[in-house]
């Protein structure tokens, strides 16, 4: 197996090695809200400032589909849901908005790739599943909650990470 993600930084990889780190978690299509002290009250947000805090929640974009944790809608994702941010080398400078065990972070700050990521494991998600490192059997949808009784959604488990 080439594992050229070992030897070509992010910036320089192919669109179709690029493409190929992201490890399908979803968790980046979690609803996530900024804690900013100074601020009456948290708010949605994409943008982050010193000093906030990002919570995740169990909450899952309604695009998705929590089974095999793939958006329904990818051509059209950022149309659809205008706060989908998709991560490129150009915004590589948010990627602390994913979450720890982002696989695009984890190589941005010289962690490697995790031994349940797909691309170790004959490109299946099974082990990623069962490691617990993905939405599946975790999350309520967007179109079933308030999001603003998202403080009764904030989970932990997103910023979980396994080497
Ligand atoms: S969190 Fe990172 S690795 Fe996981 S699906 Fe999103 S972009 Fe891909
Ligand atoms: S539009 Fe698709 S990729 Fe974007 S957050 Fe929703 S499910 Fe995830």
């Amino acid at each position: 197996m080439n594992k050229y993600w070992e030897n070509t930084s992010l910036e320089d990889m192919t669109e179709k090695q690029w493409e190929g780190i992201c490890d399908g978690c979803a968790k980046c299509c979690l609803h996530k809200f900024i804690d900013d002290e100074s601020a009456e009250e948290a708010k949605s947000t994409d943008q982050i400032q010193a000093g906030e805090k990002i919570h995740y929640t169990n909450i899952a974009c309604q695009l998705l589909n929590t089974k095999t944790c793939a958006c329904t809608q990818y051509s059209e994702r950022t149309r659809l849901v205008p706060e989908c941010v998709k991560l490129t080398k150009s915004n590589l400078q948010d990627i602390f908005f994913m979450p720890q065990s982002c696989s695009y972070r984890r190589l941005y700050e010289g962690r490697g790739l995790p031994s349940w990521h797909p691309l170790l494991n004959k490109n299946k998600k099974s082990a990623m599943h069962k490691a617990g490192m993905s939405v599946r059997g975790k999350t309520v949808s967007d179109k079933d909650v308030d999001l603003e009784q998202f403080e009764d959604y904030i989970a932990l488990w997103p910023v979980e990470d396994l080497d």
